[in-house]
C-alpha cells in the first residue's frame, strides 16, 4: 500500500487536517499555538471545564483511586465513580436507570449493536451522527436512511419496508447543523409502528431544555415517548464518557451483550467524578442554561443583521461555504483577527458543503459576540 500516494490524494483534495495545539483549559479564550484567542468552535457550551468545584472532584477521586481503572466495568473497573454517576445521570435525564460508557461513540455503537441485529430495521436520519451509522454497521442490520428531520419520509419508509422489529434513532441537535429534530412527531410515529425511538442528546444536553436536561425536557417528553436517550459526558459536562438512559431492562441487556461497552477498560475514577461534578453543577445553575440562550439570540441577531440565515435554536451556528479550500482560508483569515472557528470538510460533512461551525459559550461577553461577527463578515467578505 502506497502511504505517501494516499496521503497526497487526501492533500489534492484540500481535506488533508493538522490539529491546533491548545495549551489552556477551554473557556472564552483559549491559548492556542502560544496565543490567547478568542473560542468559538468548542462543544463545552457552559464553559466548565475549569470549574474549581470540578477540578476539586477529579482530584479527590484520584487521591481516593488512584489512575486508570485497571479493569473493565464487568470485571476489576467498576468503582464507585461510575455507580454515582449512573445513579445521577439517571436523576438528571429522568430515567429509570443509566449506564456509562467510555464515550458517546462507544455509547452509540454499543447501545444500537446490542439492541439490532441482521434480523432488525433501523430508521435513521440523514444526517445522524458517524457514530449512529458505525453502530447501525456494527449491528449488520437492514439500515433505512429517510430525509433529515422529515418524519412523513420516516413514515412512509416504515410503512414500505413493514419491520418486525427494529429502532428509530435520530440526534436532537444535528451537529454540524444545529436544527432540532421533530421529536414529538417521531415518538408518535414510534408509538403507532411499534418501533422504539433512540435520541442521540449529545448537543442537546446542557443546552436544551428550561433547566438543560436536553431535547425531553424541551418538548415536554417523557421516557415513555422515547425509549433510548445516548448522551455525552465530553460537551456542556465537561469531561468524557458516554451514557445510556432508559428502562433498567434495556440497560441490563446492553450491560451484558455491547462488546464496545464489555471489551473496554472502564473510565478513569477522576474522569467519573468530574463528570459527576459536572452534571451536579448544571443541576444547581439553571441560569447558566439561561444565558447560553441569551447569548444564543444574540449571535442569531448579528448574523442575521449581516444577511447570514441563523436560527436561535442552538448554540450552533453552521455558516456555509461549499467550497474546501474557500471555507479553509476563511476559517484562516478569522484566526488572524484572533477567532477560532475552523472549517469543517468532507467527511466530517458532504463535499462542497464545507462550513465554518461556529459554536456560543455561556462565557461569551456581549463584545466578544459582536467581535465574532464583525468578523465572520470580514472573512467572508460580505458586502463587497
Ligand atoms: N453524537 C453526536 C451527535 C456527537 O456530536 C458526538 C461527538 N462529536 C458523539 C455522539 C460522540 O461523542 P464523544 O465525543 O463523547 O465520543
Amino acid at each position: 500500500m502506497d502511504f505517501a500516494a494516499r496521503l497526497a490524494a487526501v492533500k489534492a483534495a484540500h481535506l488533508y487536517r493538522t490539529p491546533y495545539l491548545m495549551e489552556s483549559a477551554q473557556g472564552r479564550e483559549v491559548v492556542m499555538d502560544g496565543r490567547r484567542v478568542l473560542l468559538f468552535c468548542s462543544n463545552s457550551y457552559l464553559g466548565l471545564n475549569n470549574r474549581p468545584e470540578i477540578l476539586r472532584a477529579a482530584i479527590r477521586a484520584v487521591d481516593a483511586y488512584g489512575v486508570g481503572a485497571g479493569g473493565s466495568r464487568l470485571v476489576s473497573g467498576n468503582m464507585r465513580p461510575h455507580v454515582r454517576l449512573e445513579n445521577l445521570l439517571a436523576r438528571f435525564k429522568g430515567s429509570e436507570a443509566a449506564l456509562l460508557c467510555n464515550s458517546g461513540y462507544t455509547a452509540n455503537v454499543g447501545v444500537i449493536s446490542a439492541l439490532c441485529g441482521a434480523e432488525s430495521h433501523i430508521f435513521s436520519d440523514a444526517l445522524n451522527h458517524a457514530s449512529i451509522i458505525d453502530g447501525c454497521r456494527l449491528a449488520r442490520a437492514r439500515t433505512v436512511v429517510y430525509a433529515h428531520n422529515d418524519p412523513a419520509d420516516l413514515e412512509a419508509k416504515i410503512v414500505r419496508e413493514r419491520p418486525r422489529q427494529g429502532l428509530i434513532v435520530t440526534d436532537a441537535v444535528f451537529s454540524m447543523d444545529g436544527d432540532v429534530a421533530r421529536l414529538p412527531e417521531l415518538a408518535r410515529i414510534s408509538r403507532r409502528y411499534g418501533l422504539p425511538l433512540m435520541v442521540d442528546d449529545a448537543h442537546a444536553t446542557g443546552v436544551l431544555g428550561a433547566t438543560g436536561r436536553g431535547s425531553l425536557e424541551h418538548f415536554g417528553l417523557s421516557h415513555q415517548d422515547v425509549a433510548i436517550v445516548m448522551t455525552t459526558l465530553s460537551k456542556a459536562v465537561p469531561s468524557e464518557g458516554g451514557v445510556i438512559c432508559g428502562s433498567r431492562d434495556m440497560c441490563d441487556l446492553v450491560r451484558n451483550t455491547a462488546r464496545p461497552f464489555i471489551f473496554t477498560t472502564a473510565l478513569s475514577p477522576a474522569t467519573a467524578a468530574a463528570a459527576h461534578a459536572g452534571v451536579a453543577y448544571i443541576m444547581a445553575h439553571p441560569e447558566l442554561v439561561r444565558r447560553l440562550r441569551e447569548n444564543t439570540a444574540r449571535l442569531a441577531r448579528n448574523l442575521t443583521v449581516l444577511g447570514l440565515p441563523a436560527s436561535d435554536a442552538t448554540p450552533i451556528f453552521p455558516i456555509i461555504v461549499g467550497d474546501e479550500e474557500k471555507a479553509r482560508r476563511a476559517g484562516e483569515e478569522l484566526l488572524r483577527r484572533g477567532v477560532f472557528i475552523p472549517c469543517i470538510r468532507y467527511p466530517t460533512v458532504a463535499r462542497g458543503a464545507a462550513r465554518l461551525r461556529l459554536t456560543v459559550m455561556a462565557g461569551h461577553t456581549d463584545a466578544d459576540l459582536d467581535y465574532a461577527a464583525a468578523c465572520i463578515a470580514k472573512a467572508l467578505r460580505l458586502g463587497r
